[in-house]
């Protein structure tokens, strides 16, 4: 009888040892005192009873293994042979062949080292008790039903001493209970198979006795009979055990959240499961002597290995079966910490860019300012906003825009060092934390992120422009992670409205400024809300004739009674997006005043209304256009788009120009000349009119050179068919060198400006066309004048 388990035993207890020592020492003596008895008596052994060694050996191939939770034993069945020895050879020689083939079965067997001693010690015991027992309680009288019983009580005896000493020695081993030892399920089962068993040992010495030595062959039959019974019953047993462990495995592994504890657990179950202690994970494959499974933990290659081993409760055919059932039950943890792994980066990435999302980056954020302030590191936080993104969006399409945030994504890591945490908000938003900064570190590290996205993106073969404007709150602004990105917001926000493509940091002042800014949004959406945009009308003239042929209509809103300058909200109009409602107003107060307006010219008029380019890509712009047009007959209407808006690859935006055009609509390019598009696309856009900006005109009067700019850019557009609008003219002595040196005698030119006529109200305007007021001394001579 042995340990069941092949547990590690590296640490074994002192007592453990000593008392498996003194287990063999006691052994070794009864041997040796056989040993000296038999040299003195001599040895008379018939040649059969040698055949009994090796019968030894067999049967110790089949034990009866009974396992508990924690370990368990093995009950072989070779000493029914001690039986048939103790009936049919005095004691000494008995002793000897059965210590013998004890020590043999031990030496062929491969359990360890220490067991084998073990097994050595109490085989040799367990034969001597009952060797004492027989023969002292049968006496004289052999083949009797008294010897029948001796040999009942010394095969209850052998088997109550085996179960003993490896009890105790189990018990001081493990330091557990000798109760919970004893009263292992299955005892009951091993005593009623022992001692039976064990009879068939005196059922061969009868057979012996009365019979042919040959006859004894016929006991094969019952032996092997009740072998294979007991392996059935081992495996059995064994098997009902191993679903019991791969069950609580999969169980086990359902409730763990790390590769690593998963591993660990694989390990622990694969021992439990084989009964092995020398199993491991490792990066390569089982070899020859070896059984072992593939673990796909989606990381690396990894093996689950085990010495290859045929033993009682098992062959290695059946433990590599079980590996693998654990294999897969391992397979499917894996596959599902990955998935969760999956889920949890993706609730903490952004997709397109697979950078940091807002919350992981507060949550770094975070982190980091409670390190600064216990280790007096400073930090700093970047807010990123890609200045005109919007329109990348609106005019390439959202797959373009997507490249370019992959594109700028990759552009700002580069920017940083590895420890730094660049992250995507949402939309054009990126923010970027640096640990561990001096001040002038994040100055370099701001110029640097603006020199890297100044260079435009290549998209599908289009260079599209970008540029950055960046927000920086240093760590000791903010109390929280919110507050500090709310400041770096803040700050970038001022870098947007000083002109972009620049950084700004913050300081206590800009939140100031930052909500008077909301506020001023909020109040023009009321106003817009409540139509109390109010409209102001710029007479255009002929140069020549200084006669009125159409107006311009500018926005006007007046905020708590103040005048808000037009480029300050129709900026924030058309950063909120607000512009589009504020457009649709437009249109409507000019539809009311049209047919003042008409009345008052007595004929043709324009009226140039300002647009911008979100105007154009809304659905319904085109509708509301037609809509205006039918409310203002007699009154032609001109769209002004500025060229800095223009829009020579937004598909939607073309699309309605192009359907305007063909309506009758004329589109003019306002502040032409200062937008940064080429003018190639005046050649194939639907475009009338061309209103050179006004910096064209400033200084005609006192620079020859803008002089013969402006006639080259004027002249360009007479050659396009263009009607050409000069901006601005302030100062008599401009109109003069419109006259002397720019506009070709004969080429019709219309001019707006100051010195003509300011931008006025309603009532004004109307007086002003009807009476046409004569501006002739300070416009061209008419061309039949000059002729004259
Ligand atoms: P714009 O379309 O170029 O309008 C002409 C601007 O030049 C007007 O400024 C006008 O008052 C000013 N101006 C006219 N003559 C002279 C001059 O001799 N010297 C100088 N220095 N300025 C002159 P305003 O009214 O301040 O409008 C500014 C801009 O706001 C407009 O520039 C236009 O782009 C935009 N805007 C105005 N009303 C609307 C609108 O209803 N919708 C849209 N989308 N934009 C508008
Ligand atoms: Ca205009
Ligand atoms: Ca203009």
């Amino acid at each position: 009888m042995s340990p069941a388990t092949d547990a590690p035993q590296s640490q074994s207890p002192l007592s453990y040892r000593i008392f498996d020592a003194m287990v063999l020492g006691f052994g070794l003596l009864i041997l040796a005192s056989d040993a000296t008895n038999l040299l003195r008596d001599g040895w008379s052994v018939p040649w059969l009873h040698l055949l009994t060694i090796p019968l030894i050996v067999l049967i110790a191939r089949f034990p009866l293994v009974l396992d508990v939770a924690g370990g368990g034993i093995e009950i072989g069945f070779d000493s029914c042979v001690l039986m048939f020895l103790i009936c049919t050879l005095p004691p000494h020689e008995a002793m000897m062949l059965w210590s013998l083939g004890v020590v043999a079965s031990q030496l062929t067997n491969d359990k360890r080292a220490d067991s084998k001693r073990f097994n050595i010690g109490v085989g040799i015991i367990g034969g001597a008790v009952a060797t004492m027992v027989i023969t002292g309680l049968r006496g004289d009288t052999l083949s009797t039903p008294r010897e029948l019983f001796a040999v009942a009580v010394g095969a209850a005896c052998y088997f109550a001493t085996d179960f003993l000493v490896t009890a105790v020695s189990i018990v001081l081993e493990e330091k557990s209970s000798l109760r919970k030892q004893v009263q292992q399920p299955g005892t009951a089962l091993a005593v009623a198979c022992f001692v039976p068993f064990d009879s068939l040992g005196y059922l061969g010495a009868v057979v012996l006795r009365f019979g042919a030595w040959w006859m004894i062959v016929l006991l094969a039959v019952p032996l092997v009979t009740m072998l294979i019974a007991t392996r059935a019953v081992t495996r059995g047993r064994e098997h009902a055990r191993r679903l019991s462990v791969l069950f609580d495995a999969a169980v086990r592994t359902q409730t763990l959240t790390e590769t690593r504890q998963v591993a660990e657990a694989l390990l622990e179950d694969a021992r439990r499961l084989l009964q092995l202690s020398r199993v491991e994970i490792r990066p390569f494959a089982p070899e020859s002597n070896e059984i072992g499974v593939e673990l796909s933990d989606g990381q690396r290659e990894q093996w689950i290995v085990a010495p290859l081993h045929h033993r009682a409760r098992s062959t290695g055919a059946a433990d590599q079966q079980a590996l693998e059932a654990l294999g897969a039950v391992a397979s499917d943890a894996f596959a599902r910490l990955r998935l969760t792994d999956e889920m949890t980066h993706l609730a903490r990435h952004d997709v397109l860019t697979n950078l940091p999302n807002r919350a992981l980056l507060l949550d770094r954020v975070e982190h980091a300012l409670r390190n600064s302030r216990r280790h007096g590191r400073r930090i700093a936080l970047l807010f990123c906003d890609l200045d005109g993104f919007k329109q990348v969006n609106d005019r390439f399409g959202h797959a373009a825009g997507d490249a370019v945030l992959v594109e700028v994504a990759q552009r700002l890591t580069s920017c940083v060092r590895d420890t730094d945490t660049v992250a995507r908000l949402g939309g054009d938003e990126f923010a970027i934390l640096l640990e561990d900064v001096q001040p002038d570190q994040v100055d370099a590290a701001c110029e640097r992120i603006l020199a890297a996205l100044r260079p435009s993106a290549n998209v599908a073969g289009r260079q599209l422009p970008l540029s950055t404007s960046i927000g920086v709150a240093l760590g000791d602004t903010g109390r929280s992670a919110e507050h500090l990105l709310r400041n770096a917001d803040m700050a970038m926000y001022e870098a947007k409205s000083l002109g972009k493509d620049r950084w700004v940091k913050y300081q206590p002042s800009l939140g100031r400024s930052r909500v008077r800014h909301l506020e001023l949004v909020e109040a023009l959406r009321a106003a817009v809300d409540a139509g109390e945009l109010r409209l102001a009308y710029q007479p255009v003239v002929q140069l020549q004739t200084g006669r009125i042929v159409g107006v311009e209509a500018l926005a006007r809103w007046t905020s708590g009674g103040v005048p808000v300058p037009p480029d300050v909200f129709i900026g924030a109009a058309e950063e909120s997006g607000l512009v589009v409602a504020l457009g649709d107003l437009v249109f409507d107060l000019v539809a009311a005043d049209a047919s003042m307006l008409r009345e008052a010219a007595g004929g043709a008029l324009t009226v140039g209304v300002n647009i911008s380019a979100q105007q154009l890509r809304e659905p319904t712009f085109v509708s509301k256009v037609e809509e205006t047009m039918a409310q203002m007959p007699g009154v032609d209407l001109i769209l002004e788009i500025t060229e800095r808006d223009f829009v020579d690859n937004d598909s939607m935006a073309l699309e309605a120009m192009a359907r305007l055009s063909d309506e009758g609509v004329p589109f003019a390019i306002d502040d032409f000349g200062v937008g940064f598009s080429s003018i190639g696309y005046l050649q194939h856009m639907p475009v009338k009119i061309l209103k050179i900006d006004r910096s064209f005109l400033v200084d005609i009067d006192s620079d020859e050179r803008s002089c013969g700019l402006l006639r080259s850019i004027m002249m360009m557009g007479q050659a396009l068919g263009l009607d050409v609008v000069v901006e601005g003219v302030e100062r008599a002595t401009q109109v003069e060198h419109l006259r002397d040196h720019v506009v070709e005698t004969g080429a019709t030119t219309f001019a707006q400006g100051y010195l003509l006529h300011r931008p006025m109200p309603l009532g004004e305007v109307v007086e002003v066309i009807r009476s046409n007021s004569d501006l002739r001394e300070l416009v061209l001579p008419a061309p039949e004048r000059t002729s004259a």
